[in-house]
């Protein structure tokens, strides 16, 4: 009997052939890094995160979800708290531009056709979009042109009205969001035995000046490493975000790729 993990590299070759070799079947695949998350996460909450999405769309598509990068693009300051923090190890820009790139035509080479990069690491953005544009126009090359990627990062799917309940007292921005309520809460919701809320420091949310300064000023980044307070977050914030980022990644993926139920798979997540 076929092996149900929605995890491709848990399948033997011969159950993940008979599921992408005819293109239909899509394959998810997780970006974070290995970065600070502040004194109450682990470090890494950007590769768990896009990973549970991940996981539960490919249960509701019958998809498969490829191995995460487990490392990112460099940590920017006023998004990630910056490079310098002991701890955040990542990529050159070029590293990550390749490897996800050559990771995308080796899936294409399987038969797979239909991609969805779930992001969990803001700075990731870019340096995906050169990945996908760089493959699909080699794989042109190659002759194969019916490859479609669809990107995204998970908090873009968290709307208004969302963001009024979650943060009553206002919403500091997705920027700020570093180690805040929103990854907070979603540990909280998934991963609580990795979560010391004893241990969050309460702060305010960090105020940048309008432009960036290399090598970067330490003092600008609050001294916790987040770049605001997590002190608000809940379980019940993780329940509804989960709810939320999944069902509006899943219905985006259903309208946008091509992916019909495989024979030799069962929608099941694990
Ligand atoms: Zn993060
Ligand atoms: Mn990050």
């Amino acid at each position: 009997m076929a092996n149900r993990s929605v995890f491709a590299a848990e399948l033997s070759w011969p159950d993940y052939h008979a599921a992408v070799k005819n293109g239909e079947t899509a394959i998810l695949i997780p970006l974070g890094s290995m970065e600070q998350h502040g004194h109450h996460m682990p470090m890494h909450v950007d590769v768990l995160l896009p990973t549970e999405f991940a996981r539960r769309v490919a249960g509701q598509i019958d998809g498969l979800v490829a191995p995460a990068f487990t490392y990112g693009y460099k940590s920017q300051q006023k998004c990630g708290g910056g490079n310098h923090i002991p701890g955040t190890t990542s990529l050159d820009g070029a590293t990550l531009v390749n490897a996800l790139r050559d990771v995308i035509k080796e899936f294409a080479r399987h038969g797979n056709r239909q991609f969805a990069i779930i992001n969990g690491h803001y700075e990731n953005s870019w340096f995906i979009t050169e990945a996908v544009d760089l493959a699909l126009r080699e794989l042109r090359w190659d002759g194969i042109a019916s490859v479609k990627v669809v990107v995204l990062s998970y908090w873009d799917f968290v709307a208004a009205e969302t963001i009024e309940k979650l943060y009553p007292d206002g919403f500091p921005g997705w920027a700020v969001e570093h180690g805040g309520v929103l990854e907070t809460s979603l540990m909280l919701a998934l991963y609580p035995d990795l979560v010391q809320l004893d241990r969050a420091v309460d702060h305010p949310p960090a105020v940048f000046p309008p432009y960036d300064v290399y090598p970067v000023k330490p003092e600008w980044t609050p001294p916790s490493g987040t770049l605001s307070s997590p002190k608000q977050a809940s379980r019940e914030k993780g329940e509804i975000l989960l709810k939320v980022c999944a069902d509006g990644i899943s219905l985006a993926l259903k309208n946008e790729l091509n992916t019909a139920p495989s024979a030799t798979r069962v929608a099941a997540a694990r």
